[in-house]
């Protein structure tokens, strides 16, 4: 593992600008933007930002790639191949990226080895195991005035995809979206997050590498309200893959219904963790934790309300603080750190306030709540007790790691909590009755669900949610079905039966 002096000199091999049209090109670019480390609070460095003039640059470069260049021709099992190729190179420099995503978002530096890293390349080649599989159905249909008829249908890539990224992990996010959209044949135009652009530019640079034709994929830096907002709005994008805000959903549903452009939305959470009295304490309390202070507790699907059998309530808090107390928050190059710095000063400030506001309201701060570093955008790993679920705490969601506890008397109370949010993306029970665990994972409202534990991310099960937490499914073979269109052929035949 490298050191941070060694981390900080790594980024001045990363291309700071947009790229498209199979090259890097920041002449249009009049505006720039500076990424701040989280830890140091100093510039890391500053980027070229995209303005109009190269996202129509990039739009209209990768509509020539579909529609009449060398990209909308290539055939599925060669962009299995480039895939392939393009997962090889990230692995061989796994540790770049690694290194990157823990400078650039203040995560600690064991998570992108352990999750973000493994995550990506798995995904580029889980995706280009599909590219040559993707296939139409033959569909029995009737007879047109006596004469028969033979349909199929063939499934064809959406078109230009505009994909969006936030700054949590915008390299296994991206992956997400820009593996399904390559394979289905899509052309890719990746607009990443301003504050965390690094493992972007540097995806980019593998890209020519790997064999991907000019316009296949173009990566734009630049803020969200100028470069992604004329991105969003362009008419030449046919899908847009966004992760985010719900706030920002919003617009993107917006400008996509202009022109019923297709879209997915994979947005924010205040996702339950149920711990039923029969749990095993222990293991609740640990799998608990990771759910809530993982990535600093910015996780779309972080478990941040922790709804708790009364029986059990005293028990399972004490077990839940002792894990609180034993993180470690510091600099992500620092030996034994188990968790990081908050993304931005904005992202601190916000936290703090939700902090403030749960103790106003009510609420019994059990540990945490406090800046445990001068310097650096750090929050303490933060529990309130007795928390209500109408409270502020429990109700938005605070992308920090601040958790709400709730005590809870019936099953059923504690389905009605659950069910009782805006948001709808993840649940995790926690029961040593595998009986109980199936029937209430039904009956919880999220687009997924985890028993006993959080399990290993893994791209072929879907991905997504409903309500505030957004539209659509990524991964999977849903993955490949939001990135094509299914087109009906049918032919009436001319046949004559022999007399
Ligand atoms: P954000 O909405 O502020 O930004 C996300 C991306 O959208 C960034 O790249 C940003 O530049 C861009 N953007 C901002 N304004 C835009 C506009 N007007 N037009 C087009 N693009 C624009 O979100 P964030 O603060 O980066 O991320 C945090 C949010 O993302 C949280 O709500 C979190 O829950 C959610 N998230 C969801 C998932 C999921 O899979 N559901 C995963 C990670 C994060």
């Amino acid at each position: 593992m490298l050191t941070r002096a060694e981390a900080e000199r790594l980024v001045s091999t990363v291309p700071t600008g947009p790229y498209l049209a199979g090259r890097w090109d920041s002449s249009q670019s009049t505006d720039t933007f500076d990424v701040i480390d989280p830890v140091t609070e100093h510039r890391l460095t500053t980027v070229a930002a995209a303005g109009i003039r190269e996202v129509e640059g990039a739009v209209s470069h990768a509509r020539t790639a579909m529609d009449e260049g060398e990209w909308g021709r290539t055939d599925g099992s060669v962009r299995a191949l480039l895939l392939h190729r393009l997962a090889d190179l990230i692995e061989a420099r796994s540790e770049e990226f690694a290194t990157l995503e823990s400078l650039d978002i203040g995560k600690p530096c064991f998570e992108p080895r352990a999750i973000d890293l493994p995550q990506t390349i798995q995904t580029f080649r889980y995706f280009a195991g599909w590219a040559d599989k993707v296939e139409g159905r033959s569909v029995p249909t009737s007879s047109y005035m006596g004469r028969p008829t033979h349909s199929y249908t063939v499934r064809e890539p959406v078109g230009v995809v505009a994909a969006i990224t936030p700054w949590n992990s915008p390299t296994m996010i991206g992956a997400w979206k820009i593996a399904p959209a390559l394979a289905a044949g899509c052309a890719v135009v990746l607009k990443p997050p301003e504050d965390a652009p690094l493992t972007s530019l540097l995806l980019a640079s593998l890209i020519e590498e790997a064999g991907f034709p000019a316009g296949a994929f173009s990566v734009l830096p630049g803020l969200g309200a100028v470069t992604g907002q004329a991105l969003i709005d362009h008419p030449g994008v046919d899908k847009i893959s966004f992760t985010g805000s719900p706030e920002t959903g919003h617009k993107v549903a917006l400008a996509a219904a202009k022109g019923f452009r297709r879209t997915t939305l994979e947005l924010g959470g205040k996702s339950p963790q149920i711990v039923f009295a029969d749990a095993d304490l222990d293991e609740a309390a640990q799998g608990v934790a990771v759910g809530i202070f993982a990535n600093q507790g910015e996780v779309c699907a972080a478990g941040s309300r922790i709804l708790v059998a009364r029986s059990v309530y005293t028990e399972f808090v004490e077990r839940l603080v002792a894990r609180a107390r034993a993180i470690k928050v510091g600099d992500p190059f620092d030996e034994g750190t188990t968790m990081g710095a908050l993304i931005n000063a904005r992202q601190l400030g916000r936290v703090c306030e939700y902090i403030a506001a749960g103790v106003d309201e009510g609420a019994r701060l059990i540990t945490g709540g406090g800046r445990p570093h001068a310097r650096g955008f750090f929050v303490e790993p933060t529990l309130f007790a007795d928390v209500d679920n109408a409270m502020t705490i429990a109700r938005r969601e605070i992308f920090g790691p601040v958790g709400a506890v709730i005590p809870f008397d019936t099953e059923s109370d504690a389905i009605t909590m659950a069910n009782d949010s805006d948001y709808a993306l993840a649940a995790t029970l926690w029961t040593a009755d595998v009986s109980r665990a199936h029937v209430v994972a039904r009956r919880v409202k999220a687009g997924a669900v985890a028993i006993n534990g959080w399990a290993p991310l893994d791209p072929r099960v879907p991905w997504g949610g409903s309500r505030l937490s957004g539209q659509g499914r990524e991964l999977g073979w849903a993955g490949i079905e939001a990135n094509t269109e299914e087109k009906t052929v049918t032919a009436v035949l001319s046949y004559t039966p022999d007399k």
